[in-house]
């Protein structure tokens, strides 16, 4: 074999490997995109996609761990009956999975649910 035909294969070679990278990643991708919409519809979260609807707090993230967010006041005895709805930091935005969601000073960008309840709890005037 001469050195033409090493580079004629290198080439070759190559270009099997991009063109191979180009018909995995799309899928690849794809794959990440739908995984992440299932995960945020399941959560109540309308994909980005559907407006830009606000994402539903996840009971899950740091911040929400650190205030003991439940997403029903009646799961937890600390919450000593109170919820969003009667929180100063709550105002009432629209439904969600049948239930009523709204804004919450402590959680910008997101909602968190009229029934659910947090350690910053703060009684509304
Ligand atoms: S601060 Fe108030 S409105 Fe916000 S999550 Fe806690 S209890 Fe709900």
């Amino acid at each position: 074999m001469n050195n033409s035909n090493m580079n004629r294969r290198g080439f070759f070679s190559t270009l099997v490997k991009v063109a191979g990278a180009f018909v995995v990643a799309p899928t690849v991708i794809n794959s990440v995109l739908t995984s992440t919409a299932e995960a945020q519809k399941k959560r109540g979260a309308a994909p980005a996609a559907a407006g830009g609807a606000m994402p539903m707090v996840d009971p899950n993230d740091a911040v929400a761990k650190a205030v003991k967010y439940v997403e029903d006041f009646k799961k937890t005895p600390d919450s000593k009956g109170n919820k969003c709805l009667t929180c100063s930091f709550y105002a009432k935005k629209e439904t969600r999975n049948g239930k009523e969601a709204g804004t919450c000073t402590i959680f910008a960008g997101k909602l968190v649910y009229a029934d659910a309840w947090c350690s910053s709890w703060n009684k509304k005037a």
